[in-house]
């Protein structure tokens, strides 16, 4: 069974490591792609360049075997829909593998305006977890009512029914709570703060010394 978490990784941080790791070891995944969007559709642009954002994510995977950075939307010149994205995975990896799209709460909560979003349930399992600051994903009341519907018909509670079939359940991951943002630490480094502790000190050394996220002269 394979993960896949998407993100802007504009830096990648112990927040996105640490869902990676605890939804790999809570339902068994056998291993983690993680994959920086090229452009995002739904989102301002990245403040580092896709190559950046990229090599910051393969740092951040190197020495833990179930990690792997993927460079497919970062490559690619089409908008990055984790539809489609999703759809050549299944195309590489077959139709039976499970598949499990994992996302933080923020995202699931913005589920609804995803390209083509209910096709999702069919290439994949949404793995999803609590993040700080944002409701809690099985509090229905916060979510809008399509997607509510979806986690009554989709939710399971058992992840043998995630290794079972190849997608279309919702699972809900409880994580070690980590206020952690990559708004936050290009604010903090663009302020001139350190953001150690907050992500990889090898990655925090590749954004000293590409430069990455200082504030420019005028600003
Ligand atoms: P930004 O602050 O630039 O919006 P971000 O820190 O939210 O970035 P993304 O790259 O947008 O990071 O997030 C990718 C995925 O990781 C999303 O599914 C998001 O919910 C999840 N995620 C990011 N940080 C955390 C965290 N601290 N705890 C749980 N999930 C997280």
């Amino acid at each position: 069974m394979i993960g896949i978490l998407g993100g802007t990784f504009d830096p990648i941080h112990y927040g996105h490591l640490r869902l990676a790791q605890e939804v790999a070891e809570g339902v068994a995944l056998n291993a983690v792609r993680f994959i920086p969007t090229g452009k995002p559709w739904h989102r301002a642009p990245p403040h580092a360049s896709g190559c950046h954002r990229l090599a910051m994510a393969r740092l951040a995977c190197a020495g833990n075997p179930l990690f792997w950075a993927d460079a497919r939307e970062v490559a690619s010149q089409a908008p990055g829909y984790t539809v489609d994205t999703l759809s050549a995975l299944r195309q590489e990896l077959g139709q039976d593998l499970p598949l499990c799209l994992i996302l933080g709460a923020d995202a699931f909560l913005g589920l609804t305006s995803w390209h083509r979003w209910p096709l999702l349930f069919e290439l994949a399992h949404i793995v999803v977890a609590q993040r700080p600051g944002f409701p809690s994903p099985d509090d229905q009341a916060g979510l809008p009512p399509a997607l509510a519907a979806q986690w009554r018909a989709r939710r399971v509670t058992d992840t043998a029914a995630l290794r079972n079939t190849a997608a279309g359940h919702i699972y809900l991951q409880t994580i070690t709570a980590l206020n952690i943002s990559a708004t936050r630490i290009r604010a903090d480094l663009a302020a001139g703060r350190s953001a150690r502790y907050l992500l990889p000190d090898i990655v925090l050394d590749y954004i000293h010394r590409n430069r990455l996220y200082e504030r420019s002269p005028q600003q």
